[in-house]
């Protein structure tokens, strides 16, 4: 199998430290197996994306020795992609409109009737259920304006409509590490992600999709093979291969790899602006400076 794999980026802040090891390891990776390296552009949160930041990003990777192949796929512009996919899950019954407010959801969780703690999953707080009855009633209804769209877990666990999903077991391959050292492969039943997931929001009332939703259908559109990114995404990964299996997609290989963490041993943050790279750069640092700031 030939191997493809992207950096993701959103072009919300400068890059900093742990960006350029995500993107020199991937790019890395793929110059080893003769491959092919991308770039996307996570801009779907348009009130924080700045043309600024792209402009930057383009800019460091370049200077970081990174080249890409056209195009660069930038998600403000695949947002039909995402209405198309969400109509298909509509149309199966796999969402729900919710109308919750974080609040309710935070009020609803800790309720003394739901027993224990609210627990939290890789997408946040568990979804407490409130609005699991609002499915669409009958036939091919139109997609709900004004509403987020939650997946419906359970269902996702238990259809059989789908080849290869119906109670049974999700996986993928891991050829890097999670937070917690698993690697290989990497098994979860469909029943634990419906107590330990829930029902996650596929897309936005502000914003018609969602991080999950968008990325894996632009995995799939770039044929990404490999997923290069940092171990924080992990858990996520299960939420992506769940929607690989609803919507007919195949599972990249995944190589979740460690956080860049500070001098104090603190993760790296986006707001954490003296680490960025530009500002490296402009005291004077080489891009093998650089490198080996990150173990490379
Ligand atoms: N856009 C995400 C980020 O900036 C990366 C998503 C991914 O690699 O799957 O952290
Ligand atoms: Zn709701």
């Amino acid at each position: 199998m030939s191997f493809t794999t992207r950096f993701a980026p959103s072009p919300t802040g400068p890059l900093h430290l742990g960006h350029a090891y995500s993107a020199l390891l991937a790019y890395d990776m793929a110059q080893a197996a003769n491959g092919t390296f991308l770039l996307r552009i996570e801009d779907i949160d348009q009130s924080r994306a700045r043309p600024e930041w792209e402009a930057q990003i383009y800019e460091d990777l370049r200077w970081l020795g990174i080249t890409w192949d056209d195009p660069v796929m930038r998600q403000s512009d695949r947002l039909s992609s995402y209405k198309t996919a969400l109509h298909d899950l509509w149309n199966t019954d796999a969402l729900f409109a919710c109308t919750c407010s974080r609040r309710d959801i935070a009020e609803a969780a800790s309720a003394p009737q739901e027993g224990g703690a609210p627990l939290i999953g890789p997408d946040g707080l568990v979804y407490p259920g409130t609005c699991r009855t609002n499915g669409r009633s009958s036939g091919v209804n139109p997609l709900p304006e004004n509403a987020a769209l939650r997946l419906s877990m359970n269902y996702a666990a238990t259809t059989t409509a789908t080849p290869r999903i119906g109670g049974g077991v999700f996986s993928f391959t891991e050829t890097g590490m999670g937070p917690n050292g698993e690697t290989g492969l990497i098994e979860f039943p469909a029943q634990a992600a419906v107590a330990h997931i829930g029902d996650v929001v596929l897309a936005r009332r502000d914003m018609g999709t969602s991080y999950h939703l968008s990325v894996v259908l632009d995995d799939a559109a770039q044929g990404v093979s490999h997923v290069v990114r940092g171990a924080d995404l992990f858990e996520a990964t299960k939420i992506h291969v769940i929607l690989q299996r609803l919507l007919g997609l195949s599972t990249p290989t995944y190589h979740h790899h460690a956080l860049i963490r500070d001098d104090g041993g603190k993760r790296l943050a986006k707001r954490d602006d003296a680490r960025a790279i530009s500002l490296y750069r402009r005291e004077g640092a080489s891009p093998s400076d650089i490198r080996a700031m990150v173990g490379l």
